[in-house]
C-alpha cells in the first residue's frame, strides 16, 4: 500500500478528481496509455509514498469538465468565488499538520520547511483578496461623452492548466490557482511527478471546501501528461513553474497559439555581492543560509558569490566553517536539522557530476559536496572557487552546491552578477546605503535584496524574473494579473447615433 494512505495522509487511493469526482487509478504496473509515476521518501527511499499509473485519457476528460464549468463559474460572480475560495482557505488552514507532514514524507523538506509552505497556502487567500491585489483586475471607466461610457472589464482566460515544482508542490501551484480561480477561470492542476501525493491531497482538500464540479480538477502524471496537457487546443492559458528546460518545451509548444496566456516562472544562478564594507557576520549567515536552504533546492538560492578582493581571504574561510557545521538529516527528525535530503537519486548525481566537471576544469574545491554514509539522498554542502563568472558557462545546478569568485571592485562584481542567462534573485551585502543604491539599479534580476540573502520572498510583493528565470508575468501579489484580459467596452445608453460622412439619411 501506498505510505501517504497507509498513514493517513491521504483519503483515497491514488486518484485524479475530475469534474468533482475521485477516478481511481490503476496500481503502477498497468501500461498501454498510460504513464507510471511514483515517489519515495527522500530520506528513506525505500519507502514508496505514492505510485500508480497516471492516465492521458483523463487529460480531454479534465479539459471537458473545466470548458463545461467556465460559463457557471462566470456567471456565479465575483463574490461566491471569493466565498469558494474563503471555504478553501478554512480548510487548507486547519489542514496544516497535515500537509506539513506529507511534504517532508515526500519531498524530504525539514518539518520546520514544511509547516511554514503549509501556512503560506491560507496566506496566499487573504493576500490576494486584499483590496490593493484584487482591484489590479478591477478595471475602470469613464465618460467618453455625456451618454458613451468606456469601460476595461477584466476577463478570465478560461481553462488554465497548472503546473507546478517537487520543490514547493503545495504552495507554489497554489499560487496559481488561487488568483485564477477568483478571477473566473477555471483549473486542471497537474503536480509534479516526484509529488503526486501532495497534489492528491490539495485534491481531497479541494473537495472537502465543495468548490463547483469541474472547477479545479487535478490530473497526475509525468512529462507525456504534462506535455499532452501543455499542447491541449482546448485549454486557454499555462501558468507554469519549473525549469527553464521545461519552460522551453512550453513556449515550442506552443509558437502557434500567440493568444494563450502562458505565464513562466523558472530558474535562476542567483549572485550575492558581498562588498568590503559589509556586516560580515550578517553576510555570512545570510549567505550560508540562502547557499543550503532546503538543500540547495530553491529556485531563490544562492549559487554564485562574488565577493570583493579586500575581504576574500576573511569571508571564504568563514563563510566554508558555517556551511560545514550545518545539521542535515531526516526531515522529521527531532533534532534542529537544517536540511534534508535531495529530491532523487538522479538530482544528486548530477550535483556531482557537476561539481567534478568545474574541478576539472580548474575550480578549487573548498568543501566538497559528498553523499552521507546512509541510504537516503543526502548531499553535504558543497563550495567552490572559480576564477570568474563567465555567461557562456553558467547554469542552474539544484541543490547545495555554492560557487564563489573574487571581484576587483564593484563595477566588476556587477559584470560577474549580470554574467548568467538567468535574472531571478540576487543579494547586495554592504554596510553603506549609497553603495547598495549605486549597485542595485544595474544588477539584471527580478528580486534584489539588501543585507537579506537571496533565498525566501515576501508573498506581498511580485515574485519573477529576467531572461531564463522568466516571461515578465511576475507570480507572488502580481499573479492576478496574468489570470484576467483588460477587454475595451464602448457602451451607448441613449438612441443617439450621428450619421457619418457619406451616409444617406433614411
Ligand atoms: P521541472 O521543470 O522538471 O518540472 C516542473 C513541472 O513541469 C512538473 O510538474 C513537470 O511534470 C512539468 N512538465 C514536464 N514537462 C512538461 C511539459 N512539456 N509541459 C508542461 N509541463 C511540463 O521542474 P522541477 O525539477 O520540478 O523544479 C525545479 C525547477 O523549478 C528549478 O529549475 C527551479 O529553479 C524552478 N523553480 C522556479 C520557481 C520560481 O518561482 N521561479 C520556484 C520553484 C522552482
Amino acid at each position: 500500500m501506498n505510505e501517504a494512505v497507509r498513514r493517513g495522509l491521504l483519503a483515497h487511493q491514488p486518484s485524479d478528481l475530475i469534474g468533482g469526482k475521485f477516478l481511481a487509478l490503476q496500481s503502477a504496473g498497468v501500461v498501454g496509455s498510460s504513464e507510471l509515476v511514483a515517489s519515495h521518501d527522500p530520506a528513506h527511499p525505500n519507502v514508496q509514498v505514492w505510485s500508480a499509473a497516471a492516465q492521458l485519457s483523463h487529460i480531454d476528460l479534465a479539459v471537458k469538465a473545466a470548458r463545461a464549468a467556465g460559463q457557471g463559474w462566470i456567471d456565479a460572480g465575483q463574490d461566491v468565488r471569493r466565498a469558494a475560495l474563503m471555504r478553501w482557505k478554512d480548510v487548507v488552514f486547519a489542514n496544516e499538520d497535515r500537509i506539513a507532514r506529507l511534504i517532508t514524507l515526500e519531498a524530504g523538506k525539514t518539518l520546520a520547511e514544511s509547516h511554514l509552505e503549509a501556512k503560506a497556502l491560507a496566506d496566499k487567500v487573504s493576500i490576494t483578496l486584499e483590496a490593493q491585489n484584487a482591484n489590479r483586475i478591477a478595471g475602470f471607466e469613464f465618460a467618453v461623452n455625456p451618454t458613451r461610457q468606456g469601460i476595461c472589464a477584466f476577463r478570465p482566460h478560461g481553462v488554465m492548466a497548472v503546473f507546478g515544482p517537487f520543490n514547493f508542490p503545495a504552495h507554489l501551484p497554489n499560487g496559481h490557482f488561487v488568483p485564477a480561480l477568483l478571477a473566473g477561470n477555471t483549473v486542471i492542476f497537474k503536480p509534479s511527478e516526484r509529488t503526486p501525493a501532495v497534489g492528491q491531497l490539495l485534491a481531497e482538500l479541494a473537495d472537502l471546501a465543495s468548490f463547483p464540479a469541474g472547477v479545479f480538477n487535478v490530473v497526475s502524471g509525468g512529462p507525456q501528461v504534462a506535455a499532452k496537457l501543455s499542447d491541449h487546443p482546448d485549454i486557454d492559458g499555462i501558468l507554469f513553474t519549473g525549469s527553464w528546460i521545461t519552460g522551453r518545451r512550453i513556449l515550442a509548444a506552443n509558437l502557434d497559439r500567440p493568444g494563450r496566456m502562458i505565464a513562466l516562472e523558472m530558474g535562476g544562478s542567483n549572485a550575492a555581492i558581498v562588498c568590503g564594507d559589509c556586516h560580515l557576520k550578517q553576510a555570512v549567515i545570510e549567505c550560508v543560509r540562502s547557499a543550503f536552504a532546503t538543500a540547495g533546492q530553491r529556485c531563490s538560492c544562492t549559487r554564485r558569490i562574488i565577493v570583493d578582493a579586500s575581504i576574500a581571504e576573511t569571508f571564504i574561510p568563514l563563510f566554508a566553517k558555517v556551511a560545514s557545521t550545518l545539521l542535515i538529516g531526516s526531515g522529521d527528525s527531532n533534532e534542529p536539522i537544517f536540511m534534508g535530503p535531495l529530491i532523487s537519486s538522479a538530482a544528486r548525481e548530477s550535483v556531482l557530476a557537476f561539481q567534478s566537471r568545474k574541478v576539472r576544469e580548474g575550480a578549487v574545491s573548498i568543501l566538497p559536496a559528498t553523499k552521507l554514509d546512509c541510504d537516503g539522498w543526502f548531499l553535504s554542502p558543497g563550495i567552490m572557487q572559480v576564477q570568474r563568472f563567465d555567461i557562456m558557462t553558467d547554469e542552474e545546478v539544484f541543490g547545495p552546491l555554492v560557487q564563489i569568485a573574487i571581484a576587483s571592485d564593484d563595477d566588476d562584481a556587477i559584470a560577474q552578477a549580470n554574467a548568467s542567462q538567468f535574472g531571478l534573485a540576487a543579494a547586495v551585502f554592504t554596510a553603506n546605503e549609497e553603495r547598495w543604491k549605486r549597485i542595485s539599479p544595474h544588477i539584471r534580476a527580478g528580486c534584489i535584496n539588501w543585507n537579506v540573502g537571496t533565498a525566501g520572498a515576501s508573498s506581498r510583493l511580485p515574485f519573477g524574473g529576467l531572461g531564463r528565470s522568466g516571461n515578465n508575468r511576475p507570480a507572488g501579489a502580481m499573479s492576478l494579473e496574468y489570470c484576467a484580459a483588460p477587454i475595451a467596452q464602448l457602451e451607448e445608453r441613449t438612441d443617439a447615433v450621428s450619421l457619418p460622412q457619406g451616409m444617406r439619411p433614411f
